[in-house]
C-alpha cells in the first residue's frame, strides 16, 4: 500500500504527524474516519441528523472591509456581506505586530465585490449571521466547494501541527487515489440481505456524502462490518480456547475448601454459591476455562475468586490474582490473610514496590512451585515472573487491564483457567459484542445485612458538617478531590491544597491524605491506619476508588463531584456502606459541565450498578466505559454500541448463520472475511489463531 507521504503537501515532517495518529498509508487515511460531519450547506439546505452538527457558514459578495484596533493589542478585520438572506458580518481576529501588517493576505483576498464563504462561529447566539471568522473560500474556488464548504464536511481527531482543512484535504486525495483499490470482503448474499451500500461508494460518502441519506448509509455499512468481524472474531476465539484440552483433572477434595468456608464466618449469597458452581464445573471440564464474573460492588466477587484458587490449590495448582493498583492488591492481601489463616495455602504479594531482595526470593519460590497463589499489581505479568504449575489466572476489575495484557498472564501457564471479574454490568448483546469468548457469571444480590447507601447532592460546606458529626459519631470518612495539585484550572480542588485545609478545619480529629504520587510504603501505612480506625476522615483521590473495604467508614464525599463518570462516582460511592451503620454519599459538584447534571441525577436515584451502566453506557459510549478505548484493544471507529444496537442483533445473528455453515470460514465466499479477520484480529492484536 502506497505511504501517504505520496500525497501531495505530505512530506517526511507531516507523515510523522499522521503516524501520531496510527496513519501511514493511503488506506490508512482512506479508513480514518470522521468524529462527526459539520453541516456547512447555507441555511436553507441543512436537514440535520443525530451525526451531523449544524456548521454556521455564509456566502455572499462583500460590500465593505474594515480594519480595526483595539486597545488590548488586538486587530480585526471586519468584512460586510451582502447575502441571500440579507446582511452578514465576518470578523477575523490577529494579535497585532509592529513589524508586518497581519491582515495582508486577507486584504489581498478579500476585496470589496468578491463573492466568498465564511465559516466560523456566531459571536452570539441570538445573531446567526455575525461570524467569528475561521475559514473562507472564494465562490469561484471549485476544489473548495468540493470539500469546504456548501456541502456536508468531514471533522476528524487531529493532532498538534495538522489542521482539519489539511487533513480534509488530505483525505479527499487519499479518497480519490484510493477508492478504486477498495475491496469488498462481505460475502455478496451478506450485502444484500441487510441492504449495505457497495464499500467503495461508502468509503467515499463516509468522508465527503451528498446528502444526510448517503452518510447514513455509509455509516451503517461500516459498523455493520466492524461489529461482525469482531463477533466472528469472538467466536473463533471461544472455539479455538475450548477445543484445546488441558491435560488435567480436578478433583474437589474439600481440603482446603471446607476451613476456607469456616474462616469467612458467613454462608455465600445464593448467587455467590452458584457461581462458584459454575466456575467449579468449567474447571473440572477437559477444556480451559474463560469466564467473566459480573457484580456489583461489594456483591463479593473476592471470596468467589478464591475459592476458585483453592479449588486450584487443593489439586497442587498454583494460582494468580492480578489487582489494578497497588492500594487494592494490599487490601487483598490483607484479607486473604484472613480467610486462608491456618489453610497452610502459600501466597505472595508481588507489587512494583516490593524491594529487590524479597522480589528475587518470591520469584524463585514461585518457580520452585513454592507458592500456590500470587496477588499483586501489573507487576505480576512482567517477563521475570515464571510460574512452576500456573492453573488459574485471575484478574480483578477487568477494564484495567487490556485484553493483551490478560493473554500475556495466562501465557504463563499452560492451557491455564480464566477468571475475569468486573464490577461493571453490562447488556447482554454487548457483552457477546466486547467480550463474545467468555461465559458469563453474574452475583445478583450484595450480601445480606447491608445497609443502603442514601446519595444526595449537597454544598461543600453542608459536606464538611456533616463529615464532622459523623467524626463525632467515631464512624470515618472519605473526603475525595480530583487531583493531587492545584492546577491553572480554577475549578477544580486539590487534595494537597485541601488537606491542609481540612486539618484546620477538622481540628481535633485526625485528618490523613491519600494519593498516588506519595511513596508506598506511606501509602500504606495511612490505609492501615484507616483500616485500623486510627484516622478518621482520609482526604484522598480517586486512589480509593477500587476495593478499599472499611465497615466503620460511613460518609463519602466526592468534590468535584461533576468531574466523575457514573462508574467512577459508583465505584467511590461503594466504599461506604460496608458496615452495620447508615451510609450516606454527598456529592458536592463545583461546576455544571456537559452532562454532569444527568450523571448526578442518575447516582442520586438508583444505586443499581446495572441501572447505571447501562445509563452510562448511553451518555459516554461503551469504548470509553469497558477500558476498551483506553487499552486500545478493539477499533471500534464509528459503532456506537448503545446507539447501533439493531446493527449489533443483526450481526449477531449473521454470525451464527454464517459460522453453522462455515465455520472454518473455508468456502470462497468467505475467504473475504476470513483474510480480513486474519489481517485484523490474528496479525494485529494476535486475539486469535489463523493461518
Ligand atoms: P466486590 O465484589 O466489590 O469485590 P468484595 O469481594 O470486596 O466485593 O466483598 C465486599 C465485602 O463483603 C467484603 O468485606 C467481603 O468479605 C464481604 N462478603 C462477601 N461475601 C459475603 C457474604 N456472603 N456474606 C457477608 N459478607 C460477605
Ligand atoms: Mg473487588
Amino acid at each position: 500500500m502506497p505511504s501517504i507521504q505520496f500525497l501531495k503537501g505530505v512530506g517526511p515532517k507531516k507523515a510523522e504527524l499522521f503516524s501520531r495518529l496510527g496513519i501511514e498509508t493511503l488506506d490508512d487515511l482512506l479508513f480514518y474516519f470522521p468524529r462527526k460531519w459539520e453541516d456547512r450547506r447555507l441555511p436553507g439546505k441543512k436537514d440535520p441528523l443525530p451525526f451531523l452538527e449544524d456548521a454556521p457558514v455564509v456566502r455572499g459578495k462583500i460590500k465593505s472591509v474594515r480594519d480595526l484596533y483595539t486597545g488590548s493589542g488586538l486587530r480585526i478585520f471586519k468584512i460586510v456581506l451582502e447575502t441571500q438572506y440579507g446582511e452578514a458580518e465576518a470578523s477575523f481576529f490577529k494579535r497585532h505586530s509592529p513589524r508586518f501588517d497581519v491582515f495582508a493576505p486577507l486584504r489581498k483576498d478579500l476585496r470589496e465585490g468578491r463573492t466568498v464563504w465564511v465559516t466560523g462561529t456566531p459571536e452570539d447566539p441570538l445573531f446567526l449571521s455575525r461570524l467569528r471568522a475561521d475559514e473562507y473560500y472564494g465562490d469561484d474556488d471549485a476544489r473548495a466547494l468540493k470539500m469546504h464548504v456548501g456541502r456536508i464536511v468531514p471533522v476528524y481527531p487531529l493532532t498538534e501541527g495538522l489542521t482539519a482543512k489539511f487533513m480534509r484535504e488530505a483525505v479527499y486525495e487519499a479518497v480519490r487515489a484510493g477508492h478504486e483499490a477498495v475491496g469488498d470482503f462481505l460475502p455478496p448474499v451478506l450485502a444484500l440481505r441487510r441492504g449495505l451500500a457497495a464499500r467503495d461508494l461508502a468509503a467515499r460518502a463516509i468522508h465527503f456524502p451528498e446528502n444526510n441519506f448517503e452518510l447514513a448509509q455509509a455509516r451503517r455499512r461500516f459498523i455493520y462490518e466492524e461489529l461482525l468481524l469482531l463477533s466472528l472474531a469472538w467466536a473463533i476465539k471461544k472455539r479455538q480456547t475450548r477445543s484445546v484440552l488441558k491435560g488435567f483433572t480436578y478433583e474437589i477434595k474439600k481440603t482446603l475448601l471446607t476451613p476456607f468456608r469456616a474462616n469467612l464466618g458467613f454462608a455465600f449469597t445464593a448467587s455467590q454459591a452458584h457461581a462458584i458452581n459454575e466456575i467449579f464445573t468449567d474447571m473440572q471440564a477437559p477444556t480451559p476455562m474463560a469466564r467473566l464474573l459480573e457484580g456489583d460492588v461489594g456483591s463479593g466477587k473476592t471470596v468467589v475468586a478464591l475459592s476458585a484458587m483453592l479449588l486450584a490449590a487443593e489439586n497442587g495448582g498454583q494460582s494468580v490474582f492480578a489487582a489494578p493498583t497497588e492500594i487494592l492488591a494490599e487490601q487483598h492481601a490483607l484479607t486473604f490473610e484472613r480467610f486462608l489463616k491456618g489453610l497452610g495455602v502459600r501466597f505472595a504479594l508481588l507489587t512494583g514496590r516490593v524491594k529487590a531482595a524479597e522480589k528475587k526470593k518470591i520469584l524463585s519460590d514461585l518457580a520452585e512451585g513454592k507458592i500456590d497463589i500470587l496477588l499483586g499489581t501489573h507487576a505480576v505479568i512482567s517477563d521475570g515472573v515464571k510460574f512452576k504449575n500456573l492453573r488459574l489466572v485471575v484478574i480483578d476489575e477487568q477494564h484495567r487491564f487490556g485484553v493483551r495484557q490478560r493473554a500475556a498472564l495466562r501465557a504463563k501457564g499452560d492451557r491455564a483457567d480464566m477468571l475475569i471479574m468486573t464490577a461493571t454490568p453490562i447488556p447482554r448483546t454487548l457483552f457477546l459484542a466486547l467480550y463474545g469468548d467468555l461465559d458469563l457469571s453474574v452475583l445478583r444480590e450484595l450480601p445480606p445485612g447491608r445497609r443502603p447507601i442514601k446519595t444526595t447532592e449537597a454544598t461543600e460546606e453542608v459536606a464538611l458538617l456533616a463529615a464532622r458529626d459523623e467524626a463525632a459519631k467515631g464512624r470515618q470518612v472519605y473526603v475525595v478531590y480530583p487531583v493531587i495539585e492545584e492546577t491553572a484550572e480554577a475549578d477544580m480542588r486539590s487534595v494537597k491544597a485541601e488537606f491542609e485545609r481540612l486539618k484546620v478545619f477538622f481540628r481535633g480529629r485526625k485528618v490523613d491524605m491519600l494519593h498516588g504520587r506519595m511513596p508506598g510504603e506511606l501509602k500504606k501505612r495511612v490505609m492501615e491506619d484507616f483500616a485500623a480506625g486510627r484516622t478518621d476522615i482520609l482526604v484522598a483521590t480517586q486512589v480509593i476508588e477500587v476495593g478499599i473495604d472499611v465497615p466503620n467508614a460511613t460518609l463519602m464525599v466526592i468534590n468535584n463531584a461533576e468531574r466523575y463518570g457514573l462508574a467512577s462516582l459508583h465505584q467511590l460511592r461503594g466504599r461506604v456502606g460496608r458496615g452495620r451503620w447508615d451510609s450516606r454519599c454527598l456529592l458536592v459538584p463545583h461546576a455544571r459541565t456537559g452532562d454532569s447534571a444527568e450523571r448526578l441525577r442518575a447516582m442520586v436515584q438508583s444505586s443499581n450498578g446495572f441501572e447505571l451502566s447501562e445509563k452510562d453506557i448511553y451518555i459516554r459510549g461503551a469504548g470509553e466505559i469497558l477500558g476498551v478505548r483506553q487499552h486500545g484493544d478493539m477499533d471500534f471507529k464509528l459503532a456506537d454500541m448503545s446507539r447501533d444496537k439493531e446493527i449489533l442483533e443483526q450481526t449477531m445473528q449473521d454470525r451464527e448463520a454464517i459460522l453453522a455453515d462455515d465455520p472454518d470460514l473455508e468456502k470462497s465466499e468467505n475467504k473475504g472475511l476470513h483474510r480480513k479477520l486474519r489481517d485484523l484480529y490474528a496479525a494485529r492484536w494476535n486475539l486469535i489463531d489463523l493461518a
